[in-house]
């Protein structure tokens, strides 16, 4: 059974349908993969085999009443552990809930359930998803399946290392700066972020509202669709949330758009398509391979029939700043809610209410954690307002009018550039400089700030055999477009990066 662990949801299915496998045997295969080496990685935080089970036993009665496949049948599927599921713990990876209990299922979580999957644990993060290496986490160390002296990435780590170790095949990630490529690419694994309000908010720890989107994660670019396909839509609590098959001239995301890109050729897909080579993120500050890998993929994106030009943009330098202002100012009014009254720890020696708040909240919150509160807490502060936080919003809305520029007067269909200057880097490298590790995400904020859809794809390994991942990025809402462009990618891949020595060793 071992040789499940690296098969996509087809090739589950198939084995499925030809009764040559029972959902219960799937589970149990990843789960207890899962049991013998995690202590090696640190992918979870919590098991939930118990549910796991549940949902395949009722996956083997509708097989044995005949009635079809569903679209993610006996999928076993990772959660990053700020997804409620009703029932179990959510934590964030903070002490602070350590003992919370969800109340409700978050809607991807609801539908991807609907659609058949298997819950096998709650993903290890950085805590509150505020990170890049999951080092910030309050519970363990996640370790890359590929060094285990290397970070995973994050903040999603755990549900990148779930992919990449076998212990599910499709994992859920939340995605503000870069949290879902970037683990992605550090684990070798496929990660999406979709359009913002394509995917629904509801039930996920909110970090910063107006960036935070959850995507899938899969060693393969059609599980990724395929995700995708299961999880989009309008949701009523979530009034950011479209229905984006209404609008007219947009790609659906179904079931038969997934079906339709396995038929795809790269040269298909690609002739005649303009495509953007971002050149900043290439320049100075990115590591040689990580250059010649998205170089080497130029070449064969050309060799397919696309056309490639340098592009540069103006306000990408800013980037780094708005972020951070942005997204902290939006944490710092979020975690407000986390006061020892409502959710979680509450301090046991405060003398008043206000001590409560304070202790509560010093106790219960780790050093990145505070320190993202107090920067937004002063970005948000008469006086300050307007010279950080309002600035940094039009800034960002420059930023925004120059990607329209790119795709809508220059007729750009997709951009090109790494997902990271670097692979992963060593647990404990970036730790002590706040700003090095903010530096991992100057290639994936753009997407956050400008509410587009991005995507990152294994693309070779570096000379230490860690992986790389180039990361394509589409015009809003053409998530469809976006995944076409990422199969085609991956085609062109051949180095065949997707199976970790970890999970390699398995099989
Ligand atoms: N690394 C970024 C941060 O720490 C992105 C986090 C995320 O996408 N959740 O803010």
């Amino acid at each position: 059974m071992k040789e499940l662990l690296c098969k996509s949801v087809f090739d589950i299915h198939e084995l499925l349908s030809a009764k040559k496998i029972k959902a219960v045997e799937v589970a149990k295969t990843f789960l207890e993969h899962a049991k013998l080496n995690d202590n090696k990685t640190n992918a979870f935080i919590c098991h939930t085999d118990d549910l796991a089970i549940k949902q395949a036993e009722s996956i083997d009665n509708q097989i044995a009443k005949g009635e079809p496949l569903l679209p993610l049948a006996a999928i076993p599927l990772a959660l990053k552990d700020n997804l409620c599921v009703q029932g179990y713990p959510t934590t964030c990876a903070s002490k602070f809930l350590l003992n919370f209990i969800s109340e409700y299922d978050a809607t991807v979580v609801k539908k991807l359930f609907a659609a058949g999957s298997l819950c096998v644990g709650k993903a290890n993060l950085d805590e509150f998803a505020m990170g890049s290496s999951n080092e910030n986490s309050a519970m363990s160390k996640a370790k890359n399946p590929w060094n285990l002296d290397h970070v995973p990435g994050g903040s999603s780590g755990g549900s990148a290392i779930a992919c990449a170790s076998g212990y599910s095949v499709i994992s859920l990630g939340s995605d503000t700066g870069g949290s879902i490529r970037l683990p992605a690419s550090f684990c070798g694994v496929v990660g999406m972020k979709p359009s913002y309000g394509v995917v629904s908010r509801f039930g996920l720890v909110a970090f910063a509202s107006s960036l935070d989107q959850i995507g899938p994660m899969a060693r393969r670019v059609e599980d990724v669709a395929l995700a995708l396909s299961q999880m989009h839509g309008k949701d009523e609590f979530d009034s950011t949330s479209i229905d984006q098959s209404k609008i007219a001239g947009y790609p659906d995301l179904s079931l038969n758009f997934v079906q339709s890109l396995k038929q795809e050729s790269p040269q298909n897909i690609l002739k005649g398509k303009k495509i953007g080579l971002i050149a900043d993120t290439i320049g100075e500050g990115a590591d040689s391979c990580v250059r010649e890998a998205t170089l080497e993929a130029v070449k064969r994106l050309e060799a397919e029939g696309a056309r490639v030009e340098e592009v540069s943009l103006e306000y990408n330098k800013h980037v780094l700043p708005v972020y951070y202002l942005i997204s902290s100012s939006e944490a710092s009014a979020n975690l407000a809610r986390f006061d020892g009254v409502k959710y979680g720890a509450r301090a046991k020696d405060a003398k008043d209410l206000n001590s409560l708040y304070s202790l509560s909240r010093e106790e219960g919150f780790g050093p990145e954690v505070k320190r993202r509160i107090m920067l937004g807490t002063y970005a948000l502060s008469t006086g300050y307002y307007d010279a950080y936080y309002k600035k940094a919003q039009q800034v960002r809305r420059l930023l925004l009018e120059e990607y329209d520029k790119l795709f809508f007067e220059q007729k750009f269909d997709a951009l090109l550039m790494p997902t990271c200057p670097n692979t992963a880097f060593k647990l404990g490298e970036k730790t002590q400089d706040p700003l090095k590790m903010y530096l991992s995400d100057i290639c994936t904020i753009p997407a956050n700030l400008a509410g587009l859809p991005a995507i990152s794809v294994p693309f070779g390994l570096d000379k230490n055999k860690l992986p790389i991942g180039l990361q394509l990025m589409a015009p809003r809402l053409r998530d469809g477009e976006l995944l076409r462009f990422a199969f085609a990618l991956e085609k062109l891949e051949q180095a065949k990066t997707s199976i970790s020595p970890l999970l390699a060793a398995s099989v």
